[in-house]
């Protein structure tokens, strides 16, 4: 069982969560928890790296966010003691959690679950604190923003747990973020494959790489609420959305929908060199040099060359990164040979998701048409063979997701808007 930062945030709600806990042992199952720091606390953490140092040491920031979670940890133990229930924190380090080095981006390696799995088989309810690894060289570690969700399913892949319920703040994983869509459907499932792809473009409802390695380890993923009385339907009735294989969905036998899901991210920005000479290799000078840096470039677009042999390149990059990418671009400019970079932090990208376009043409189309018709302009486009991606102005992302919801006849019927 995993807990957000949401269901953790404070002593009353920590208790709702205890005895959500409680109702499982006592329905029969041995439980591990895994939980998040309170809402609010990882950035308030981050914040204080900041000002102690703009440039921090990704070692130091990991030992201050990773404080969060080890609070939430030991509340949630001893807030099952306090309901009679026999309960102890295992902090990172302790089990341990082995991950690579990589600080504040850490990838989990190995777990050892020996010691976790004889105090669970004696009755005692494992908490541990998610977000949190350990590295080789004995520091503490963080495995990136969201990354609760990922300690949750390494560790249900580790003692083979029958299954990893993730209770957030909201019922299980809809059409769309619902708080933007009152509209939005809930599903009761949505594929590994579209899950992983709805993640990676902006549902952060998911960590993308708990999903990837859900799939990979075929660990059974249900997504619910924490926010639920006390005598509501047990997890074992599907109160939430379950995250299953292609087959499986196959199986069930459900109406399949064209389109899944819609995710916005206003998390990337654009980025325009201008007048780069229209020769080979001139790409290969841009991207080259971002990829050493470790900047991830998403959508590209390479403008139909003007006279003179020379064209305009715009990318989208994450806007965390976008400085150090116009640093790095800045200090090329000589060798890349382009004339200006403009650069935008002020966009979205808003994508569309689902396994049925891969056999049904016209899917770009209706975006396209939808968003025109509303005015909305494409700065770039991208696809891949289950989503389209597309780059408007950060001030239209409400609009244009509710307008695509709308567009892909996804809207609920039976809710007010
Ligand atoms: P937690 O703290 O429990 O990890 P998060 O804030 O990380 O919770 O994720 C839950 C949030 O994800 C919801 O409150 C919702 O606003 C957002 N969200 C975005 N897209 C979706 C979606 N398709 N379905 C459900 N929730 C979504
Ligand atoms: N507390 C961490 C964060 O806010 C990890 C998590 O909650 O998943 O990113
Ligand atoms: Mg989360």
């Amino acid at each position: 069982m995993k807990f957000g930062g949401t269901s953790m945030a404070g002593s009353e709600r920590i208790r709702r969560v205890a005895n959500i806990v409680r109702r499982q042992q006592a329905a029969g199952h041995e439980v591990a928890v895994v939980v998040s720091a309170m809402a609010g606390e990882t950035d308030r953490l981050v914040n204080f790296c900041r000002e102690a140092n703009p440039l921090y040491d990704p070692a130091e920031y990991d030992v201050v966010v990773a404080s969060g979670e080890q609070v939430t940890s030991g509340l949630l133990a001893l807030t099952l003691q306090a309901l009679g229930c026999k309960a102890r924190s295992w902090l990172g380090w302790q089990l341990p959690i082995r991950t690579d080095d990589a600080h504040a981006k850490a990838r989990i390696g190995e777990i050892d679950s020996e010691a976790l799995l004889a105090s669970m088989a004696a009755g005692e309810i494992a908490v541990i604190p998610g977000f949190q690894g350990l590295s080789d060289d004995n520091r503490i570690t963080t495995l990136g923003r969201g990354g609760s969700d990922t300690s949750a399913v390494a560790v249900a892949a580790a003692i083979g747990a029958d299954r990893c319920d993730i209770y957030t703040d909201v019922d299980g994983v809809y059409t769309t973020d619902p708080r933007i869509v009152a509209k939005a459907r809930k599903l009761k499932y949505v594929t590994y494959e579209e899950m992983l792809e709805l993640a990676s473009v902006g549902s952060k409802v998911l960590q993308t790489r708990s999903v990837s390695l859900a799939m990979k380890e075929g660990v059974r993923v249900q997504v619910l609420s924490s926010f639920i009385d006390d005598d509501a339907t047990p997890a074992d009735e599907i109160p939430g959305t379950m995250i299953v294989s292609d087959e499986e969905l196959e199986g069930l036998d459900m109406e399949r929908q064209l389109i899944t899901g819609i995710a916005a991210d206003k998390n990337e920005a654009k980025v325009i060199l201008t007048r780069v000479p229209d020769r080979p290799g001139a790409v290969a000078t841009i991207f080259g040099p971002l990829a050493q840096a470790n900047i991830n470039v998403d959508m590209i677009i390479q403008n139909v060359g003007r006279d003179k042999g020379e064209t305009d390149v715009t990318f989208t990059v994450p806007s965390a990164d976008l400085l150090r990418a116009q640093t790095l671009l800045g200090a090329q400019k000589e060798a890349i040979g382009f004339n200006r970079i403009i650069t935008d932090g002020k966009v979205a990208k808003i994508s569309v998701v689902g396994v049925g376009m891969k056999s049904h043409a016209g899917v770009a189309a209706t975006m396209f048409r939808a968003l025109a018709d509303r005015g909305i302009n494409i700065q770039a486009i991208s696809t891949s063979e289950i989503k389209v991606s597309v780059l408007i102005d950060e001030d239209e992302t409400e609009l244009a997701v509710r307008v695509l919801h709308t567009a892909y006849e996804m809207d609920a019927t039976d809710q007010a808007a």
